[in-house]
């Protein structure tokens, strides 16, 4: 079998896997699978994996978290750290037993902790992490880590940069003041972030720093500019198709609604 009848083979199993009824609860890393502190990489596409780690709150409550790393020839591309300090370590060390590729660009997407707080870990290891300017001026001001390189461009709701293999977009307010996409045209992909919300939630998790009002027009506009993607992935939790933006607009309408009859 060469290379490529291999990689067909994987795209298409994956999306099978994805489409499935059932799929996640049994064969996607969750909480119990990746204990704080560790890293699971799964791979989705020939070019892509996401890597999924954990996190313990002090009431006991375990959250996962999603990244993602994309092959360009010989080089990887890192959508956002692990969560936290240790499991970063562990994504650096399996990216290089699991793949054995230099990163050569990585991105935090929002400036929360679950995409901040590793980035310290990589750029010890040599690897540029990018953020935008509202982004930095955010995670300085929360006391959090701040990526040391800029991403200019996306400034405004709509504006997109291309960078390697990726095509990172600026939605517009959301969950974050400054919550970023990445969409890789070549295979399809989007990674959502924290804007997106996976298929089972019910809520529309933390809106410390949300914009409840802006969030339903940025989702329109990822609808708008993506309809073909085909995988969907959610910042944390199971990866699912494009269902899951107007999931998430349903889960904020009713959640904004809720809190006007109040
Ligand atoms: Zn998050």
């Amino acid at each position: 079998m060469d290379l490529n009848l291999k990689q067909q083979l994987l795209l298409i199993f994956t999306l099978l896997l994805l489409s499935a009824p059932g799929y996640g609860q049994d064969s996607y890393p969750g909480v119990d699978d990746v204990p704080t502190g560790e890293i699971a990489l799964r791979q989705i596409h020939p070019d892509v994996w996401l890597h999924i780690s954990s996190w313990q709150f002090d009431n006991g409550m375990k959250y996962p978290s999603n990244g993602m790393i994309v092959r360009h020839g010989d080089e990887l591309f890192l959508v956002d750290p692990a969560l936290g300090e240790q499991a970063t370590e562990a994504l650096l060390a399996a990216i290089e037993e699991q793949i054995g590729l230099p990163v050569t660009f990585a991105l935090s997407t929002h400036f929360h902790d679950d995409r901040v707080a590793g980035d310290k870990q990589l750029e010890e290891a040599g690897i540029k992490v990018y953020a935008t300017a509202l982004t930095r001026r955010l995670a300085s001001a929360a006391g959090n880590t701040v990526p040391e390189s800029v991403l200019s461009g996306l400034d405004r709701a709509g504006d997109a940069v291309t960078v390697g293999p990726l095509e990172v977009f600026f939605p517009g307010a959301g969950h974050s003041r400054d919550n970023l996409i990445v969409y890789l045209p070549a295979a399809g992909i989007l990674f959502g972030g924290c804007a997106v919300h996976e298929a089972r939630r019910d809520d529309p998790g933390n809106t410390a720093d949300a914009d409840i009002m802006a969030w339903p027009a940025s989702l329109r506009r990822i609808q708008d500019r993506y309809p073909q993607a085909k995988i969907v992935v959610p910042g944390h939790g199971l990866p699912g198709d494009m269902s899951l933006i107007s999931h998430s607009i349903n889960l904020l309408e009713q959640f904004d609604a809720g809190k006007t009859k109040r």
